[in-house]
């Protein structure tokens, strides 16, 4: 026998058989075997059933521990659920604790449909906000332009009147009239500028220009008005700044001057200096910062965060005593951001101001520069005897005074009152140079000169325009306008155009 026999079988053999018969009985000795061996098994079976069930019971309560976790942790999704439910509505309905996850779903279905319905009251309620504003910029827009022509005429005749009385307390009437006109002027153009960009409509221009050249002038510009407050103006550029750059030169010059001329205003018998640093050169980008610095009145800390702010002033008594609107530094600010650039300054009372950014242009190594701003405050009109000039223009106003102006100078003046007068005219005569208005009633100065253009290339035009905008200017450069002059014009910026073509 090779194992022990089974207890039970152990006890059956004992109860009916001997030992001696099965060990004499080879094959009663392997069928004892047998059944020994399926007890045996039967045991082994039982004890791994048993196992296994306690095994089983084992994982059966793990899973019924985790699973009361669970439903524990969605109760208190579900109360957190219900209490930011609670929240949401806003009609204040009481919610039951036990919602069950039903009325859950239509809770939320219904705050989902008052939140969408809110959303859209949201979106209607901003369009409209969108619109007015449209409505706004372009009511704006129109004024400025509109006031521009009456304008016009002011300064125009301010300046006739200035030459021909000699009276000296009509002097003085007449030069706070021109300096409330040129006030007006420069506040309307700094609306109508605020306006544009606030619009997002103010594109910068990648044109070719020579950067010294442009802050050249600008000094030289403001040299009278520094001069009047007995400032000097003084120019620090690096010896190895690379002035051929592209960008946009009539925005940068807008920047530039308004930190001069602010830097004039609260500067009394200082100087103030136009710094350029080259700060890197590498492939073709060049960076440089730019600094105005005075030497005047400075900034109180207090009012530093001020100053960006729209039709803000350091202080109130400002505008009484400087004049200016509060515009100037928020235009600068949002043209250098347009720029991709920001301002910096840094002040002390008493001691001055520097304002200052950093600009990275692409280097201009192909294209000649264009753009000079020419204009000299120092300049002195000059005898044009002997002058023809084609006035295209249909304001009565303005004719009357653009012959006047002209009339000092002794330029023989023909008129037309619209672009296809003009064109008629232009046909049958000799001119030295055509003053053309843009906008005109029966044919626009566009039309004009566009085909006066087909006939003759070389017949310098200027354009005569009450809007300063560079889009309008853009459009009359390509179509052939030599120059163009801002209404209401200088008139020694006009003299100096019209001398510049007049060949004698
Ligand atoms: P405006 O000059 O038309 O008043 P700005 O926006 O150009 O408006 O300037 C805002 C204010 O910042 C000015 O009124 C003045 O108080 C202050 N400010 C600007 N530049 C200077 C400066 N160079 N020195 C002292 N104060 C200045």
């Amino acid at each position: 026998m090779e194992s022990p026999l089974h207890r039970h079988l152990n006890r059956q053999i004992e109860k009916y058989l001997s030992q001696q018969d099965i060990q004499n009985s080879p094959d009663l000795s392997a069928f004892v075997e047998v059944i020994n061996q399926t007890y045996l098994n039967y045991d082994k079976d039982a004890e791994l059933f048993e196992h296994s069930a306690r095994l089983n019971d084992k994982e059966y309560s793990e899973i019924n521990k985790k699973l009361k976790e669970e439903l524990q942790k969605k109760e208190l999704f579900q109360e957190k659920i219900i209490e930011a439910i609670k929240q949401l509505n806003e009609d204040g309905n009481e919610l039951d604790g036990q919602a069950g996850l039903l009325d859950l779903i239509k809770i939320l279905n219904r705050e989902i449909d008052i939140k969408k319905d809110f959303q859209s009251k949201l979106n209607l309620a901003k369009e409209m906000a969108e619109k007015a504003n449209d409505a706004k910029s372009e009511f704006l827009s129109i004024m400025s332009h509109e006031i521009r022509t009456p304008l016009n005429a002011i300064i125009g005749l301010v300046y006739i009147m200035e030459k021909e009385n000699t009276l000296e307390s009509f002097h003085e009437n007449i030069e706070v009239l021109k300096h409330s006109a040129q006030n007006l002027f420069l506040l309307i153009n700094d609306i109508l500028d605020f306006n544009k960009i606030e619009a997002g409509k103010i594109d910068i221009e990648k044109i070719p220009f020579d950067f010294k050249e442009l802050v050249k002038q600008i000094a030289k510009s403001l040299q009278v008005k520094a001069t009047e407050n007995l400032n000097r103006i003084q120019l620090d550029i690096d010896a190895d700044f690379e002035p051929n750059l592209i960008s946009d030169p009539l925005r940068l010059n807008q920047i530039i001057t308004n930190l001069v001329s602010n830097a004039i205003k609260f500067t009394k018998n200082g100087i103030i200096t136009i710094q350029i640093n080259q700060m890197a050169l590498i492939d073709d980008v060049s960076t440089f910062k730019v600094a105005v610095k005075d030497t005047g009145i400075g900034i109180d800390k207090d009012n530093f965060q001020n100053i960006f702010q729209k039709f803000s002033q350091a202080e109130t008594k400002t505008s009484r005593q400087f004049g200016g609107t509060g515009l100037g530094l928020v235009i600068t600010k949002k043209l250098l951001n347009l720029l991709h650039s920001e301002i910096y300054f840094d002040s002390q009372i008493g001691v001055g101001t520097t304002f200052y950014f950093t600009l990275s242009l692409p280097v201009n190594k192909r294209y000649d520069a264009v753009f000079t701003q020419d204009l000299q405050e120092d300049y002195t009109e000059q005898n044009l005897e002997g002058m023809r000039v084609l006035l295209v223009e249909d304001n009565l106003i303005n004719i009357k005074i653009a012959q006047k102006i002209m009339g000092q100078w002794n330029v023989i003046v023909d008129l037309a009152e619209n672009g296809l007068i003009g064109v008629q005219k232009f046909e049958k005569n000799t001119y030295d140079v055509v003053l053309m208005d843009l906008s005109m009633p029966v044919m626009d100065g566009y039309e004009a000169t566009t085909i006066i253009r087909e006939q003759n290339k070389r017949i310098p035009i200027i354009a005569l325009t009450a809007s300063a905008s560079f889009g309008y200017l853009d459009r009359a450069m390509q179509i052939g306008i030599n120059e163009y002059i801002i209404k209401p014009f200088n008139p020694k910026e006009l003299n100096m155009k019209l001398k510049k073509y007049f060949l004698k």
